[in-house]
């Protein structure tokens, strides 16, 4: 196996089911490509395991190529062969873990939804930890992410640690706790962890269900930290509404949990770079995005009668989270007030898929609005950059990385005031903020008269002084929404667990 060099740096590992552009589903792949980057400019030396799914896209990895081992791990009683892979992806080392498995976990054309994820995924976070020891690594932290790798966290302590791999501190990462992956918890001997042990109130066993394991859980109670991605929502998970009923496991484990406040890649969203646009542009120049906004109507056969007409888009998974009732109301509301609505989003549940071909239809051919019901990266960075405003309506969001990309490329966000959106969007009239802060347009109930009142007064700002809102684009682009400060809070978090785990070895 690939040996890393020597750094002065900490060595990381992150084991995770998704990484930005290779294997993206949402947030978490932008997110631990984004958070890797930043590390590894900071002199870390940072490895990323992930599955070797055959939906891949192989073209955005470097020199992928199979190595000449077989790495042997434990389900269900018996040893697998996995076959294991690695490519450079942005510059990262990636190990890809193919299982030789009779259920072809990784072999199902799409990431995640199968009716086995939880043994799909407790069979990668065993194998993942036994290709670390195997190949003889020793990490300073193992950042494992979601419930698809919760696993690695008791895996870690009851099993490795014990055989004298140890070198590690963990660090888990829930991205949202809506997906806590519970199961029978007959399931979780086959990833060799032990149940008697594990099942109990104050270990994996599910706070509402005695007869399931929850792998999120699990995490929280066996890492060194635990996170969730905005300070905001970290405080909601603590309560009973916002926890899904992990409140109080987490204000049991409060002096590890923090909540940190993700990044965005700037290098993939840059709008003076983006060569995926018709034309680049800068705040200092914003010429370019004009030309952007006409390419765009002209590409989805949207008048362009009025240039000056405001263009509100929504860029999204189309789930109950993202207030999808509200984005629907948000589409009528635009004509209504005289703008254009571009939505790109599509959805895993059939009925909202279903609601949203209907509303598609409808709309077809109509000169202001355009449903695109499908997943397509090319095609956001061209609605990012040629909408006015972005709209943002969730009913509940852990840190939500739209906002900020909109902000980057001159899109004035329209948000409900709820987790990471409350942690970065700050209302343009809000009197108790710094005006340099104040970024956008807030609401807080989730009905359809507050969003009216808040789109009513985004759309009177911007047909009012079209010289403010310029200044306000101009703003927004220049705000920083990079991971530089954010990667160094996870910085000193693993430091900090580093440094008292040396201490105690030390003693
Ligand atoms: P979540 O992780 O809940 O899906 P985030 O706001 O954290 O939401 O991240 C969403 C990411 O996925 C963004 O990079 C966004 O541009 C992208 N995205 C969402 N839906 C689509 C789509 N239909 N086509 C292309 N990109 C999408």
């Amino acid at each position: 196996l690939t040996q890393p060099q020597t750094s002065q740096g900490l060595h990381i590992v992150h084991i995770a089911a998704e990484i930005a552009p290779v294997a993206k589903v949402g947030g978490l792949g932008d997110v631990v490509l984004g958070l890797s980057k930043a590390l590894q400019r900071k002199g870390h030396l940072v490895e990323i395991v992930l599955p070797k799914y055959d939906c891949l896209q192989e073209d955005q990895i470097i020199e992928l190529k199979a190595l000449d081992v077989a790495v042997e791990s434990f389900f269900d009683g018996q040893l697998f062969k996995n076959k294991i892979w690695v490519g450079i992806v942005e510059g990262l080392p990636v190990y890809f873990i193919e299982p030789h498995h009779p259920s072809k976990f990784f072999w199902r054309g799409e990431f995640y939804g199968e009716h086995d994820d939880f043994k799909r995924f407790s069979f990668f976070s065993r194998a993942a930890l036994e290709l670390l020891y195997q190949a003889g690594k020793k990490p300073d932290i193992i950042h494992c992410h979601d419930w698809q790798t919760a696993f690695v966290a008791p895996l870690y302590w009851d099993i490795y640690a014990a055989k004298g791999f140890n070198s590690a501190r963990i660090c888990f990462t829930c991205h949202n706790f809506e997906y806590q992956g519970t199961a029978h918890f007959s399931e979780l001997s086959s990833c060799g962890l032990d149940i008697q042990r594990l099942n109990r109130p104050d270990r994996m066993q599910d706070n509402s269900a005695p007869d399931r394991i929850n792998p999120l859980k699990g995490a929280i109670v066996f890492s060194n930290i635990v996170t969730t991605v905005s300070p905001t929502y970290a405080q909601e998970v603590c309560t009973p509404e916002g926890g899904r009923g992990l409140h109080g496991t987490l204000r049991l484990h409060s002096k590890k949990f923090v909540g940190v406040l993700n990044g965005i890649d700037t290098d993939s969203w840059n709008p003076s770079t983006d060569i995926i646009l018709p034309v680049q542009y800068s705040a200092d120049d914003l010429q370019g995005k004009a030309e952007n906004k006409r390419a765009l109507r002209t590409q989805l056969e949207l008048s362009a009668a009025d240039a000056f007409q405001p263009l509100v888009c929504c860029i999204t998974r189309l789930v109950p989270q993202k207030g999808v009732h509200l984005i629907r109301h948000a589409i009528y509301q635009t004509v209504e007030l005289g703008g254009q609505f571009v939505l790109l989003g599509s959805s895993p549940v059939a009925h909202i898929q279903r609601d949203f071909e209907g509303i598609a239809s409808h709309f077809k051919n109509h000169p202001h609005v355009r449903l695109l019901l499908k997943y397509d990266d090319a095609l956001s960075h061209m609605i990012y950059a040629a909408s006015d405003m972005f709209i943002i309506p969730s009913l509940f969001e852990p840190c939500g990385l739209t906002q900020m990309i909109a902000m980057r490329y001159g899109s004035v966000p329209i948000v409900r005031r709820t987790g990471g959106l409350n942690d970065s969007v700050f209302d343009v009239d809000d009197d108790t903020i710094p005006v340099q802060y104040r970024n956008g347009f807030t609401f807080l109930s989730p009905n359809e008269q507050d969003l009216n009142n808040v789109m009513e007064r985004a759309f009177k700002y911007y047909k009012k002084s079209p010289e403010n809102w310029q200044k306000l684009v101009q703003r927004i682009m220049r705000l920083d929404f990079s991971w530089e400060s954010s990667a160094q809070q996870y910085e000193e978090l693993y430091e900090k667990t580093v440094t008292r785990a040396r201490a105690a070895a030390n003693f």
